[in-house]
């Protein structure tokens, strides 16, 4: 039966790791994964997801089956934090939610649903994109296109030709968004651009999915998640999947979710039943844990408030290392400019640096990033900064 399976390629960013892991050389640096360290390098674990974490066990709670759709609570409290409790389109009950296995899982939730929806659709990924995004859509039976995102020569986003590529894709086009702190470059587009994208959205009939990983990680709760209201105010059917891995350092608990903005309340239901489905054939219900602690966090006003602080702190430390960085690799005699690592957002900066160059990068100094030169940023610290920053301005010489 299995003679004639072929070896898959390697993951390339896990491949990276395993890589790393096997290097004995002891002043090595991992700027290859998506995941926020502290400034020790250590993954945190947060203080209102401990503080939860103790009220949820010493409860002691019986372990039965979730809904197909999760933990009600925690459904409402993602409505909640992504569209505004308040707003028309979770009170009016247009808005299907359900509890997914971490952004992934939601991306998925939302691409099987589309699928039998609108089979002939096709998807559009920004270029370059979350190197996930294509292989999910593709396996979900899309294919999978691309729009115009990153722009080498100017550090920055190609946005005009981003915009006409939308307002020329076909109707019923699948158009895969970062919602913000785009993955892998970091450049964001602006409010204003954001404003001409939804209207292009809307005047083509795309079908708009947010992708919403790390919110909070770019300006802050609620500048990060702005984006939503435009998109609310145009009135238009939109997906948006939530991760709360990053900001609630919560990777290996699969958190996340996906939200279906309907028409009507009756449209949600329908589309809700039909996510059900989904589900139900996929992995039937989804785990307690994790979702409890974010249902917890978010709804006890105290804990709330520390979670934001928490990740006010992770935000403001990225920041400092982007500034630093920049600092540094000046000081170290890099003569370009390098000013738009501070413009980039979130956890990752597209360094500029090209294959051959990160490779001297691994295999010289022991620093691991993308070979497209994507390094984490969030993975930078007062430890190991000095010793990155003279790397890098040694091999981009
Ligand atoms: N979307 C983007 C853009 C991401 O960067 C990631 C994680 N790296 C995800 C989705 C998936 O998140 P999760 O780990 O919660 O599945």
């Amino acid at each position: 039966l299995f003679a004639a399976v072929e070896m898959a390629p390697r993951d390339p960013i896990l491949g990276l790791n395993e890589q790393f892991a096997a290097d004995p050389n002891p002043a090595k640096v991992n700027l290859g994964v998506g995941v926020y360290f502290d400034d020790e390098g250590k993954l945190p674990l947060l203080k209102c997801v401990a503080a939860a974490e103790e009220q949820l066990l010493s409860a002691k709670k019986p372990r039965g089956y979730l809904p197909i759709d999760g933990i009600a609570a925690y459904d409402k409290a993602v409505q909640g934090l992504v569209f505004g409790a308040e707003s028309d389109a979770v009170k009016g009950g247009r808005v299907a939610t359900v509890q997914a296995l971490g952004g992934t899982g939601g991306l998925k939730i939302g691409a099987d649903f589309l699928k039998r929806v609108d089979p002939a659709a096709k998807v559009l990924i920004s270029d370059p994109s979350w190197e996930n995004h294509r292989a999910l859509f593709a396996n979900a039976g899309f294919e999978v296109g691309t729009y115009p995102y990153y722009d080498a020569d100017k550090r920055g986003v190609r946005f005009d030709d981003m915009l006409a590529a939308l307002q020329g894709a076909p109707k019923g086009t699948v158009v895969v968004l970062h919602a913000c702190c785009h993955n892998p470059t970091g450049y964001d587009i602006t409010p204003a651009q954001w404003t001409q994208v939804v209207q292009a959205v809307k005047s083509a009939g795309l079908v708009a999915f947010l992708d919403m990983a790390y919110q909070g990680f770019g300006e802050g709760i609620a500048e990060d998640g702005a984006v939503i209201q435009q998109f609310l105010d145009a009135g238009i059917d939109f997906f948006v999947s939530t991760s709360f891995s990053k900001s609630f350092s919560l990777y290996g608990e699969r958190v996340g979710a996906l939200s279906v903005v309907c028409d009507s309340a009756d449209e949600a239901a329908r589309v809700l039943s039909q996510l059900k489905i989904v589900i139900r054939t996929n992995y039937s219900n989804p785990p307690t844990f994790g979702a409890q602690v974010v249902a917890t966090v978010l709804t006890t006003p105290a804990l709330r408030a520390q979670w934001e602080e928490e990740l006010a702190g992770m935000r403001q430390r990225i920041k400092l290392m982007r500034s630093l960085l920049v600092e540094k690799l000046q000081a170290a005699g890099l003569k370009q400019d390098v000013s738009y690592i501070v413009r980039q957002k979130g956890m990752f900066s597209y360094s500029g640096l090209g294959k051959e160059q990160m490779q001297r990068l691994r295999s010289e100094f022991g620093v691991y990033g993308v070979d497209s030169g994507r390094i984490c940023v969030a993975a930078l610290n007062t430890r190991n900064i000095d010793a990155v920053a003279s790397a890098i301005a040694k091999v981009a010489a």
